[in-house]
């Protein structure tokens, strides 16, 4: 019996990423990943991102997707999957059937419902400052309960981002169990305790207890909860992950 690896992977900007972060590639050595819904291209993987996979796949690697992608968005990824899926951030776990991991079904419904008033309430007091900077929220839901609210800019304009996620931190109370985060383009409001690391940590305890190694890959800081779940972590070196380290200073000692 050979050991068995598992790798859990982040999908938008760490296994593929939209052109507009991929500016002076030739085209000619992309390879197309996702489609719009539109059904036309839109992600692409670069030579070392292909590269990875095919290293993966060699390696007999199970690869398991960790996405914030819904199962609709997850829909318009072109590569195969052929194991478990983790999408909207972790609050569902699909098998390799496409049906709902029933356990952790149970336990996130158990886990939204005290959630749900405090993320109704904050979804709301952010919609007026946030029309008027031009961006709208949607509520998202998992398992037929809003689970988190995207905020996003029709420029992608960082700024006005940044504003309205330092306004939403402030107006979040500690104990409220939820938390907001920043991805490549978007601002969103989701429970704290129920990630992608909560998931990756089900899987690999519930169904991979005998894996001999596993590898955590991810572009962002959020992806960082999920990626110390395992006992490798890599990360794309254009990513928001290895921006930030490379900007943090250590004190002399
Ligand atoms: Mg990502």
């Amino acid at each position: 019996m050979t050991s068995q690896i598992v790798a859990f992977a982040d999908l938008d900007d760490t296994v593929f990423q939209t052109l507009r972060k991929l500016p002076g590639a030739d085209s000619a050595r992309l390879t197309p990943a996702t489609v719009n819904t539109a059904g036309e291209p839109h992600s692409f993987m670069t030579p070392a991102q292909t590269a990875l996979l095919d290293l993966l796949a060699a390696g007999n690697v199970t690869v398991i997707p960790v996405t914030g992608r819904d199962p609709a968005a997850f829909a318009r990824v072109g590569l195969e999957f052929p194991s478990w899926r983790v999408l909207d951030h972790g609050l569902t776990i699909l098998d390799a059937a496409g049906e709902p991991e029933q356990t952790w079904a149970t336990r996130v419904r158990a886990e939204l419902e005290p959630l749900q008033a405090e993320l109704g309430r904050l979804t709301d007091w952010l919609r007026p400052q946030a029309a008027q900077a031009g961006a709208r929220l949607t509520v998202h839901h998992a398992h037929d309960l809003p689970f988190m609210t995207v905020l996003k800019h029709p420029e992608a304009s960082a700024e006005i981002l940044a504003d309205l996620q330092d306004a939403w931190t402030a107006a979040l109370p500690a104990e409220a169990g939820l938390t907001v985060i920043a991805n490549a383009n978007n601002v969103s409001l989701l429970p704290a305790g129920l990630g992608k690391a909560a998931a990756v940590r089900y899987l690999r305890q519930t169904y991979f207890p005998q894996a001999a190694l596993t590898l955590g890959l991810g572009d962002s800081v959020s992806d960082l909860g999920f990626m110390a779940e395992c006992d490798f972590a890599l990360t794309p070196t254009a990513g928001q992950l290895m921006r930030t380290l490379r900007s943090v200073t250590l004190p002399q000692r």
